[in-house]
């Protein structure tokens, strides 16, 4: 027997298959972690089985063997390599890279403490049915339902196991598997691996609330989606409060129900501890939780529950998507418009397309969750692409909130310099005299990067790109961000003359000092990513403020998304303009999303809630449409814009990103890139289609220079039609074959573009 290895190191060198052989005594499958002698010093390295054959290579070569297992399963499913390949073509990354994000940082490196533990396994060659039929009594129920229970397991997982941790998910389970063992069902094999304590706790199950009409149908239209087995990919489009939440974990229980598992993703900072406290109390043991604030041991539990088939729901982050589960029924995507969701690190992977891959794998549906879905899904969904399923209103019929504009130049011509307009300031007192709690957010995005005149509100943009320009401080010069135009920070306001020209932004301390100078003794919390690093600041924050040891709650975009606080009666928008006017041509598109996101914190409860949105631009689409509380109308406005401008979703961006000590060999390297794009994509485009080449530069990055490093880029923008897949096809070709992997890093649609 000979296994083709990918063996755990992360060079492009190293990147492709190696053939070892399996010695008789060892029991190798696919999709296992093994130690393996490598290079001329045959240094103990470790690898990843991700194929087997029983021809010998061709060659002549030495072939060396495998030195042993690592863990007695397999650590990924045939549906997860297969996914792994597609990750590598699709983002054009290592193998050994996207196999990486698919098992915990623990289970490498040897970082595990090793330990001879008993293990065993199915006798080889045994007919599973008709020996699962001998544990049974003739009506059908079993004779010794442990022994039952730990044979199910065995063949579920369908590799070896350790005793004990056939113990810990079968508690008491040691006399069955003795008793197995006697029978010959299971043989013994001497492992090494290993163990960690600890599964997690349960709490009771919660009672079921009676669905409301329109999440019923929501929920029906769903699971029939699961029942149809066709791969189908829903959008729930459901206002903040319609109870998108209900609906997904009923659909849940229904996959549990069906012996299948499902996987819902939320935003890293919706993961909060009253959103996994909903999820343990409804699913108990069966739910595994993956956020960010695990550490390396509980991260590798979860996973090796999901692995070895204990949990069968997984709710996590975006990295959650890659759950170890072999038989997914359901994957949702909770706050789908999320830009936590594309990966910035290398593989660039975006969860919704990974998710897309695995349920199409499993014949299962997708539901993306929003209230404010990005234009790309909305627009799919309209195009009849995504199932569209809506929810239009709040549970109970309660009101979505009263929203207040606020112009903030009428305040400043009126003398007030506070941070806080007369109204937010009048709210805000009566709020605190009745006992009620308030939210102040900031957006923290683009702080004080994009320059306006407070006086009239004229923001600096580009004369070529429509987007607005950032100021930077070597030189004094503002410039855009798309394509490298700079000009020379005015004194005065070219609108009105005035010399009220202003670098932008407030932080979240100025805006606790100015609260408590204007209302003193005011109980304040602040949530801001300096107030939460900590493992559990975050939690101790959430409950803090949920007992009302604090009155008024100021952050950043941690506090926009998923709080469910009843006592809140009023949210302020301290300056929406702020995330504005980043350079990015998406940037209305989340203010707006952030706005509505941020509003929906307001009037969960029975007393209705209030939102005051201050602004120096009141009269943009992106805070108009939010007050309105109109998504649809906000989106033909968008979806114009982007046609217009030819944006996404009608047009791809692309940039290759150069890296490095030498600036001028960095400038060449750039200049000589970016002629060979041009020629390779030209070519890969043929003669009728070359006008769908919209633009191509090469220059520096915004981000000139970063952690020391000089940035170079070639930005490529393309028109989206059905030669997009041929041209980045022929741009990684190039890619691989003439530079050094090193210094370049191709985004798709980056996520950010400094
Ligand atoms: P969304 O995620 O759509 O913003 P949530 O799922 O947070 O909305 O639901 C809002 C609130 O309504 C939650 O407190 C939830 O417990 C409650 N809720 C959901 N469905 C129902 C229902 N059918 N009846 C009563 N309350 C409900
Ligand atoms: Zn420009």
């Amino acid at each position: 027997m000979f296994a083709q290895v990918i063996v755990d190191v992360a060079h492009s060198q190293v990147d492709r298959l190696f053939t070892y052989s399996v010695p008789q005594a060892l029991n190798v499958e696919l999709g296992q972690h093994v130690l393996l002698p490598f290079g001329r010093g045959n240094k103990e390295i470790e690898g990843f089985v991700v194929g087997l054959s029983s021809d010998a290579p061709e060659g002549g070569y030495v072939i060396k063997s495998i030195t042993r297992v690592i863990e007695p399963y397999p650590v990924f499913t045939k549906e997860q390599l297969e996914l792994a390949r597609w990750m590598q073509k699709s983002y054009h990354c290592l193998l050994v890279d996207a196999l990486r994000l698919m098992i915990p940082a623990q289970l490498r490196g040897g970082r595990i403490k090793e330990k001879t533990l008993r293990t065993v396994c199915l006798t080889e060659d045994l007919e599973l049915n008709e020996t699962r039929k001998l544990l049974l009594k003739r009506d059908g129920t079993a004779k010794a339902p442990r022994q039952l229970e730990v044979f199910d397991l065995l063949a579920r997982v369908g590799a070896p196991m350790a005793i004990k941790d056939i113990a810990e998910f079968l508690p008491g389970s040691q006399g069955a598997v003795d008793a197995l063992l006697k029978k010959g069902f299971l043989v013994e094999q001497g492992f090494v691996t290993f163990r960690r304590p600890d599964t997690g706790k349960t709490a009771p199950a919660a009672k079921d609330v009676a669905l409301t009409p329109a999440q019923q149908a929501a929920t029906d239209r769903i699971m029939d989606a699961m029942n149809a087995q066709k791969g189908q990919t829903l959008l729930l489009h459901g206002v903040t409060g319609s109870g998108k939440t209900e609906v997904y974990m009923r659909c849940i229980q229904a996959c549990m129900d069906n012996n299948m598992q499902a996987i819902l993703l939320v935003p890293e900072i919706a993961l909060t501890p009253q959103t996994m406290g909903l999820f343990r109390t409804r699913f108990g043991e069966s739910v595994a939780l993956l956020h960010s604030r695990l550490s390396a041991g509980e991260r590798f539990d979860e996973w090796r529950r999901i692995r070895l088939g204990a949990a069968k729901v997984a709710v996590g982050a975006r990295s959650a998507v890659f759950a170890p589960f072999s038989d997914i029924g359901l994957i949702v995507i909770d706050e789908e418009h999320e830009q936590s969701y594309q990966s910035e690190q290398t593989p660039r992977y975006h969860t919704l397309e990974v998710a897309r891959r695995r349920t199409a794998f499993f014949n299962a549906p997708l539901v993306l969750g929003s209230a404010t879905p990005s234009l790309q899904s909305y627009y799919r969904a309209k195009y009849g692409i995504y199932e569209l399923i809506e929810l239009p209103e709040r549970v109970q019929s309660r009101p979505m909130p009263d929203i207040d504009i606020v112009d903030m130049r009428d305040e400043f011509a009126q003398g007030n310099n506070s941070i806080f307009s007369a109204r937010l300031h009048q709210l805000l007192g009566e709020c605190l005299s009745m006992g009620k709690q308030a939210i102040l957010f900031l957006n923290r995005r683009g702080y004080s990067t994009f320059v306006s005149c407070r006086g009239c509100g004229f923001v600096f943009e580009c004369p070529n790109c429509d987007v607005s320009m950032t100021y930077h401080r070597a030189g004094e010069r503002l410039k855009c961000h798309y394509c490298g135009h700079n000009e020379a920070l005015p004194g005065r306001c070219p609108s009105c003359g005035r010399p009220y020209v202003k670098l932008f932004g407030v932080g979240t301390q100025q805006v606790e000092e100015q609260l408590i100078e204007l209302f003193p003794g005011t109980k304040t919390l602040r949530m801001d990513l300096d107030t939460t690093r900590t493992k559990d600041a975050h939690e101790r924050m959430f409950k803090s403020f949920a007992v009302g040891e604090a009155q008024v709650l100021i952050g950043t975009q941690m506090v926009a998304k998923g709080l469910d606080f009843p006592n809140v009666t009023l949210v302020g928008v301290v300056a929406a303009d702020s995330g504005l006017h980043i350079p990015d041509y998406r940037a209305g598109e989340r203010t707006f999303q952030l706005l509505m996101q941020v509003a929906g914190r307001a009037g969960r409860d029975t007393s209705p809630g209030r939102v005051v949105v201050q602004t120096y631009t009141p009269e943009h689409p992106s805070i108009v449409f939010a007050a309105q509380h109109d998504y649809k109308g906000y989106f033909l406005y968008e979806l114009m814009q982007r046609r217009a401008a030819l944006f996404p979703p009608f047009a791809l961006f692309l940039r290759a990103l150069l890296v490095g000590e030498d600036e001028e060999r960095l400038q060449r390297e750039c200049e000589e890139l970016g002629q060979a794009l041009e020629r390779v994509i030209k070519s890969a485009l043929g003669d009728e289609a070359v006008n769908e080449l919209m633009y191509l530069k090469a220059s520096f990055a915004p981000m000139q220079k970063k952690q020391g490093l000089f940035r170079y880029q070639v930005l490529v923008k393309l028109l989206r039609t059905g030669n997009t897949a041929r041209v980045l096809r022929a741009v990684y070709d190039y890619l691989d074959e003439n530079s050094a992997k090193q210094l370049i890093r191709l985004e798709i649609n980056p996520g950010d573009l400094f």
